[in-house]
């Protein structure tokens, strides 16, 4: 691509985003967001992604996990808010205490997460969590922050590259990468982090769940973190907020979640 080229490029995208294009309100926290994709194209993305992760990862042959995870994810997925959703829950097999939903309803647990699960409820604080993610967008807002990142790093190489610094051009590109990742793309994961928190105890509540159990789960997780001794070394660099900081959220955000969980009884 060349220079004027992506002069253009960037003037068009900076002037969609202040008409409101691509503007759209995510449910339960009205917060407005900036994407540039439709649900159509994320679900296309999601799709995609989910078979090639069913070839590439076993799925687990254990019954009991898979029921779990079957009866967990029926529930969650009828409070959510994911119009033409295709669920699907598949159960991993692997050591890594992760999960995920990909825009479409597509859901995959690893068998490394159950046990910190422990019970449908932990399971259901994990699934309500992963669900909003989908729910609110949060795919598409990325890959959109992404792209406008990108289009000013390029800018700024393409500037460097028609002056006398011209040798400097590839550094200044890959220096600003790594800054969007510190400065500017980590505090938005951990605002989305939050944000799927909030939703997801809401969701796990109106299935039916005792959204405390999201807090007895996060307490859990910090404490095989611990146990790794990954948590505190590298927190800087996650995308997850501090468990602890993460765990006083959730708390405060207990009692409306419970109120919605003694309604549904
Ligand atoms: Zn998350």
């Amino acid at each position: 691509m060349n220079g004027s080229l992506i002069v253009r490029l960037s003037a068009l995208l900076v002037a969609a985003m202040s008409l409101g294009v691509g503007c759209s309100t995510v449910p339960e926290t009205g917060r407005k967001q900036m994407n540039l994709y439709s649900s159509q194209e994320e679900m296309q993305l999601g799709l995609t992604e989910f078979s090639k992760m069913k070839q590439e990862v076993p799925a687990s042959k254990d019954a009991a996990a898979n029921a779990m995870v079957q009866r967990v994810g029926k529930r969650i997925a009828a409070v959510a808010d994911l119009p033409g959703a295709q669920w699907e829950f598949v159960v991993f097999e692997s050591p890594e205490a992760n999960a995920f939903c990909l825009p479409g309803g597509k859901v995959g647990i690893y068998t490394g997460i159950l046990p910190i699960c422990k019970d449908d409820a932990g399971l259901a604080a994990v699934m309500g969590h992963e669900v909003a993610h989908a729910v609110a967008r949060h795919g598409g807002e990325r890959m959109t922050q992404a792209q406008a990142l990108s289009t000013v790093g390029q800018v700024g190489g393409a500037l460097l590259g028609s002056t006398k610094y011209g040798n400097w051009a590839p550094l200044a590109t890959q220096a600003y990468g790594v800054g969007a990742q510190l400065g500017v793309a980590l505090p938005h994961s951990r605002a989305h982090e939050a944000e799927a928190d909030e939703i997801g105890l809401l969701y796990m509540a109106r299935a039916g769940y005792d959204p405390a159990a999201a807090v007895a789960f996060w307490q859990r997780f910090a404490e095989y973190n611990q146990s790794r001794g990954g948590a505190n070394t590298a927190w800087f660099l996650s995308t997850h907020p501090t468990d602890a900081a993460r765990i006083a959220e959730l708390q405060k955000l207990l009692p409306k979640a419970e109120a919605e969980y003694r309604k549904g009884k």
